[in-house]
């Protein structure tokens, strides 16, 4: 095969952001200097929030938050099954419990109905709403903000596939990230995500005291008082090193100027693909989209209709892979890993596990070009023999 491998996410990175990576080299911090504030305030500027804190990657994001939301044993948050092991991983890093929430099995997200649901089930203070954006659609904020509320918890955006997404909502609209209904968003940068620097990740908040507490998370618990000597420093509670390298902030920065143009590109493909996608109704649909969704996708997951059609997901994955397509269920509900059925035993979610009975994630990038969409869907045509 001559034409290049489409894989189902990745980076875009070019001569500029290598330039910039350059430039930070040659200077003399290559761990906390002046660009780890510099893309601080360009992304709380980008998502329209008051403070962002850097950290390395999405994981330590959520870990920040929770540890600085001081939330702990005795405890629990909601997550949705429906996502990557992360959303769910960070409360047990800090020793509260996790409730899994189901989803809607059109659109893989978290809804007030399915957080009810979960509120209903915990068995102990619920201190913590981890709604996930998933695929950059955007969970219902103000009915979540509303629930959690009632139930004295707060919100915690899992917001790694959603930087630049929007929503209209009756109550107003929101920029993912702008904290319109949540006390903080918590992004990656990871190479398949919207913008990528390896390794990366921020926490988006309007409250000062909090983010004032997630730099502490982020760096050793550790204070320096104004007025003390010069070498002197101070540590109430006991933090992380977490820190994002001034290196990867420089192509953070370099990466953060080009949202604009990725999530263009984003929405363009997307666009190609439901209109493509169209024929293969009702044996395949594209992921519904939540109303008044003005999503970036980080994903395009499409419900196939495998069981009906009579063809196995791993044989389908396969049959594009030979055809140069890359492929990716997202995700495996994360109330069926070992770990958590072992904790909790089992559970049944029927949403989650039909949508996972019928999501593939096909190529989305913004490096793609209509032809390659094309190419992609004639490839799942075949691969399903329709
Ligand atoms: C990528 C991702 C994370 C974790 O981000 P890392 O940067 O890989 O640690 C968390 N939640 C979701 C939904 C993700 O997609």
């Amino acid at each position: 095969m001559s034409e290049p491998f489409l894989p189902y996410g990745r980076q875009t990175i070019e001569e500029d952001d290598i330039a910039a990576v350059a430039d930070a080299l040659r200077d003399d911090f290559l761990t906390t200097g002046p660009r780890v504030e510099a893309f601080e305030a360009a992304f709380a500027d980008a998502v329209g929030a008051q403070h962002a804190v850097a950290c390395i990657n999405g994981t330590a994001a959520l870990h920040m938050t929770m540890l600085a939301l001081g939330i702990g044993p005795g405890e629990a948050c909601v997550a949705p099954s429906v996502t990557f092991l992360a959303t769910a991983n960070c409360a047990r890093y800090v020793g509260a419990e996790v409730v899994f929430a189901d989803v809607d099995p059109a659109t893989g997200l978290m809804t007030p109905q399915t957080l009810a649901e979960a509120l209903a089930r915990a068995d102990r203070p619920v201190r913590a709403i981890l709604p996930v954006h998933l695929r950059g659609e955007v969970c219902d904020l103000p009915e979540i903000a509303a629930l959690a509320r009632d139930a004295g918890a707060v919100v915690v955006e899992d917001a790694c596939h959603a930087l630049g997404s929007e929503r209209r909502f009756a109550a107003g609209d929101g920029r993912v990230g702008d904290g319109r209904w949540s006390a903080a968003a918590a992004f990656s940068f990871h190479p398949v995500k919207t913008i990528a620097t390896g390794e990366g990740g921020m926490v988006a908040t309007n409250d000062p005291d909090l983010a004032r507490r997630l730099r502490l998370a982020r760096s050793h618990g550790m204070v320096r008082p104004a007025g003390a000597a010069p070498w002197w420093y101070e540590m109430a509670e006991p933090g992380f090193n977490y820190r994002l390298p001034d290196i990867l902030c420089a192509l953070g920065l370099s990466q953060l100027r080009k949202l604009p143009r990725f999530a263009a590109g984003r929405r363009a493909l997307a666009e190609r693909y439901l209109a493509s996608l169209a024929p293969l109704a009702p044996h395949v649909r594209p992921a519904a989209s939540p109303e008044g969704s003005a999503a970036v996708l980080h994903l395009m997951t499409v419900l196939i209709d495998f069981e009906g059609l009579g063809r196995a997901r791993d044989e389908v994955v396969e049959a594009l892979r030979r055809r140069g397509v890359g492929s990716q269920v997202h995700y495996i509900p994360v109330h069926t890993q070992p770990y958590y059925r072992e904790r909790y035993g089992e559970l049944r979610l029927p949403g989650a596990e039909a949508w996972y009975a019928r999501a593939l994630s096909l190529p989305l990038y913004p490096a793609m070009t209509d032809g390659d969409v094309d190419r992609v869907v004639e490839a799942l045509t075949e691969a399903l023999g329709l």
